[in-house]
């Protein structure tokens, strides 16, 4: 992406001393990467000797260091970095997700898309220090602070685009339709710059397609829920989604609020709703899904939907406890979100999925053994292949032809040294901080090399200057 290329050989032959592949760890294995950045091979520790290394292979090693499939982040608002830290006490943050939700609007109110380009590219630099490659941003913040479209009516999603590309992190943005406060309720002055109607919606969300449609940048739908988006507008952007194969998201069963409103406007619950309209489908990701009953996940499993889960975010806002053992024993994939930024580490999000339901169940390793399945390659899996899928992106097994995007560890960082060879998975899952990833790959180049990225001080200078201006300014009224 970012890194030059002159001159460079026909392949790459990535050497860590373990590597991740095909759901265990092996040791002395190499990735073999071709020129366009995919994945030719895992080649085994047996093959290496220089005749069987070919002179248009330039060897990178990795010393001391395992190599992991790249992380998935699937549902992402990064304006949202700016209430992280803003809202953690009652003052500041109210009792609940809809007080929370007003500091919210307040970081989306004023900003412009310049600021948005700051804001996104300090987002994108985390995730790709914490080792992720890939993001789904659900982006709604598409007017003027005024409430009036931009002469172009993508104007804010560009800025978004540019910073991933900047930063070197694959995009899939999706961009979000929102109509309404919500069933029966007023207008809300701080969706002002959400709104647009449905007509405007699949003309901009055609146009950005248009300019976007590369393995680095593409896109997807997002009806926001069905609160803020009504039946009859939800159809035709589900229409659009299967028109351009693309990947329809939606929150789903985030509040138990939101689903009352369903069943007196519509008489049913958000997932029979869409399922009843025929929307589920394995394009199709929920978001949340925390407060599902039995029959819901039936439908979500029968219609291979997929869902992301945010657990950080979710045990941030006391959203409740997504019901990962039973979604699990249905087969449904499970991805990860680091939504509302509250913090990017993409194993907390796996950890907390099972955490979460020990400390309800009081017992341990809960989700284990699930269709005999270990529990760190589960979790690992949700945070990777499950992500890529939601996002129609073609990685995460480290398998022939895949886009060669993966991050490596330094075996002795503090955090999982006197690892065993036997448990260096469930160490990585369970222990490691997001400080032993070393260097971060995308297609195959380097984005991150030994803890540094090459734009880091600006991006963090650049940031400082948004958050500062954004929080001197008065806190809008909303409710
Ligand atoms: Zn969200």
């Amino acid at each position: 992406m970012f890194f030059a290329d002159f001159g460079a050989p026909m392949k790459t032959l990535f050497q860590p001393d373990y590597l991740y592949s095909a759901g265990r760890v092996q040791a002395g294995a190499g990735l073999l990467v071709d020129d366009q950045g995919k994945i030719v091979r895992v080649v085994p520790s047996e093959e290496f000797n220089r005749s069987s290394i070919s002179t248009d292979t330039e060897v990178v090693a990795l010393r001391g260091k395992a190599l992991l499939p790249g992380f998935v982040n699937v549902h992402s608002h990064a304006f949202q970095r700016l209430v992280r830290g803003r809202t953690e006490s009652r003052r500041t943050g109210g009792p609940d997700f809809w007080s929370w939700r007003a500091a919210m609007y307040h970081a989306a109110a004023s900003l412009s898309p310049e600021q948005m380009y700051h804001v996104a590219r300090v987002a994108f630099l985390e995730m790709a220090l914490a080792g992720t490659t890939t993001v789904g941003e659900f982006h709604y913040v598409h007017r003027t602070p005024e409430g009036k479209p931009y002469p172009d009516a993508n104007a804010m999603a560009h800025p978004i685009v540019s910073a991933a590309e900047s930063v070197g992190i694959r995009i899939c943005l999706l961009r979000a339709a929102y109509r309404r406060a919500g069933y029966g309720l007023p207008p809300d002055p701080g969706q002002s710059r959400f709104l647009e109607s449905t007509e405007e919606f699949l003309a901009n969300v055609s146009e950005l397609h248009r300019q976007y449609h590369s393995s680095n940048a593409w896109v997807g739908v997002a009806p926001h829920s069905v609160r803020a988006v009504p039946m009859d507008a939800i159809e035709p952007i589900a229409a659009w989604a299967r028109e351009h194969h693309s990947p329809l998201h939606m929150h789903v069963s985030e509040q138990p609020a939101e689903i009352t409103a369903c069943q007196s406007e519509y008489g049913a619950t958000p997932v029979r709703l869409l399922a009843q309209h025929g929307l589920l489908d394995h394009r199709f990701t929920a978001v949340h899904a925390i407060h599902l009953d039995r029959e819901e996940m039936d439908l979500l499993a029968e219609n291979t939907a997929n869902i992301c889960a945010c657990p950080t975010t979710e045990r941030n806002l006391g959203d409740g406890i997504f019901p990962a053992r039973a979604v699990m024993e249905r087969g449904i994939p499970v991805a990860f979100g680091s939504d509302s930024q509250a913090q990017i580490e993409p194993l907390e999000d796996a950890r907390e999925l099972e955490y979460h339901l020990r400390l309800q169940h009081r017992q341990r390793s809960v989700l284990d053994g699930i269709d005999g399945q270990e529990l760190s390659a589960r979790l690992l899996r949700c945070a990777t292949v499950n992500g890529a899928n939601a996002l129609g992106c073609d990685a995460g097994e480290m398998q022939p032809g895949q886009l060669a995007d993966f991050f490596t560890a330094d075996m002795n960082d503090v955090s999982i040294v006197g690892w065993g060879i036997e448990d260096l998975l469930s160490t990585i899952v369970f222990g490691m901080r997001t400080a032993a990833v070393t260097d971060v790959c995308v297609g195959g180049k380097f984005t991150v090399r030994d803890h540094h990225h090459p734009q880091q001080q600006e991006i963090l200078r650049q940031y400082q200057e948004v958050a500062r201006k954004v929080w001197s300014t008065p806190q809008l009224a909303s409710k």
